[in-house]
């Protein structure tokens, strides 16, 4: 019955320049996405028309639902403009949607075609006159339909639809710039780097791996973690950087005391994460960190920790509520890889009593106890950059014993 897909954008407050830039980038996305699909795309300037062909529709919004920037979208019957044509095809639809139950519903027409004869205020009624009389379980509400038959007279033809369904909404990803996601193995660092690509923000990713104290599984559910991710990203590419960091977690085990271990531990990763920013010409450090979940997320801490940079970090969960979290991570579909059961870097040797209320002059106390610049521009040094794939699967299990020998 449908045959083809009418995608309308996001934010169309934006004017001028920014509105052309944001529908030339969710044109990009949308090509991307569908790339493989045999599908034909006529693009408008206010709207996309995807021509099906044999491809399944839910295959096709499974890909649409990946675009970020994208508002609305809806199935599209297409046909002849002829008045009981589209009236036999409208029957059609409202049947299948009402499944015969007591509905109201009115027909809504924009004629495109200023050339057609009628005006649109003309033609619904006409439509909606010749529906009635095949369907005895409808009543006309112009008000508040409980359905909306819309017909669009153009010059190629009357497109029909009924529901809007909504897309991703947001800013095309990369329309916002670059920046660094500091990616754990956990439920939270995958949410927020989704969030961030949804509001337009391009990621790189950054994963502190503490091989061999940690196992190397920890390393591969991070790339499956980005594989998922990239489905959202322009290209379905995403870059990763792996950084050892097992001689700065094994130094700050022998040099600083149980309650400022994770504290100092963090220091240095958002010290790398920084690094790593500014080689990848990227604006921002973006984590999974929300307010309230673990000692090392209390507002002092985050303080004590950030002062070591003067990077943005931005923290797209700070305020969210663990439920509505898993519930995203399972919508995107990285929670089974979340809660596969590996340690990462800050889950092997959790301290008993982490400091919940860190103070800034004691953490710069402690790393007066090594030298941690040395440690950081090695990690830096050796830090080993991949990029993941959505639809090629990284696999490093079983191809060496280190990280390093198996992505070289
Ligand atoms: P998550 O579920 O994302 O692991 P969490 O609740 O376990 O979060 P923490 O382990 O305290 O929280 O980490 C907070 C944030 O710090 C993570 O969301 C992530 O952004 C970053 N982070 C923690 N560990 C690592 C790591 N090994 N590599 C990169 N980033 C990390
Ligand atoms: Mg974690």
């Amino acid at each position: 019955m449908y045959e083809h897909i009418l995608v309308r954008y996001g934010d169309l407050t934006l004017k001028g320049k920014n509105r052309h830039l944001f529908i030339k980038k969710v044109n990009e996305l949308i090509k991307a996405k569908v790339t493989s699909l045999d599908v034909s795309l006529d693009i408008r300037h206010d709207r996309v028309y995807i021509d099906l062909k044999d491809t399944p529709k839910e295959t096709v919004i499974q890909c649409l639902n990946r675009v970020s920037g994208l508002y609305s979208y809806s199935l599209i019957s297409k046909c002849p403009i002829d008045l009981d044509k589209i009236a036999e095809i409208a029957t059609q639809m409202i049947l299948d949607k009402t499944q015969g139950q007591p509905t109201s519903f009115k027909v809504e027409t924009k004629r495109a075609d200023k050339n057609y004869p009628l005006t649109s205020q003309q033609v619904s009624p006409i439509i909606a006159g010749k529906i009635l009389r095949q369907m005895t379980n409808l009543t006309v509400d112009v008000h508040q339909p409980d359905l909306t038959l819309n017909v669009e007279i153009r010059d190629d033809g009357a497109y029909l639809f009924i529901d809007q369904i909504k897309g991703m909404g947001g800013f095309p990803v990369g329309i916002g710039g670059k920046a660094v996601l500091m990616l754990s193995g956990g439920i939270d660092s995958p949410v927020a780097g989704y969030l961030a690509m949804k509001q337009g923000i391009e990621i790189e990713c950054i994963h502190f791996e503490s091989t061999p104290m940690t196992s190397i599984e920890s390393v591969q559910k991070t790339i499956d973690l980005v594989e998922k991710m990239a489905l959202f990203a322009p290209d379905n590419k995403i870059k990763l950087h792996l950084v050892p960091f097992e001689q700065i977690h094994s130094t700050i085990n022998i040099h600083v005391t149980d309650p400022y271990l994770i504290t100092i531990l963090r220091r240095m990763m958002y010290r790398v994460a920084e690094r790593i920013m500014i080689q990848s010409k990227s604006l921002a450090i973006i984590n999974g960190e929300s307010i309230g979940q673990v000692a090392s997320q209390t507002l002092e801490s985050m303080q004590c920790v950030n002062d070591v940079t003067k990077a943005l970090v931005i923290r797209p969960l700070a305020t969210y509520d663990k439920h509505d979290i898993m519930k995203i991570a399972r919508d995107i579909e990285t929670m089974d890889i979340s809660t596969r059961p590996f340690e990462d870097c800050c889950t092997v040797y959790l301290p008993q009593n982490p400091a919940i209320r860190p103070q800034i002059r004691f953490a710069d106390a402690f790393e007066t106890n090594f030298d941690y610049k040395k440690l950081i521009e090695e990690a830096v040094l050796h830090t080993k950059t991949i990029t993941v794939d959505a639809y090629n699967h990284t696999d490093i299990l079983g191809k060496g014993l280190t990280v390093e020998e198996s992505l070289s």
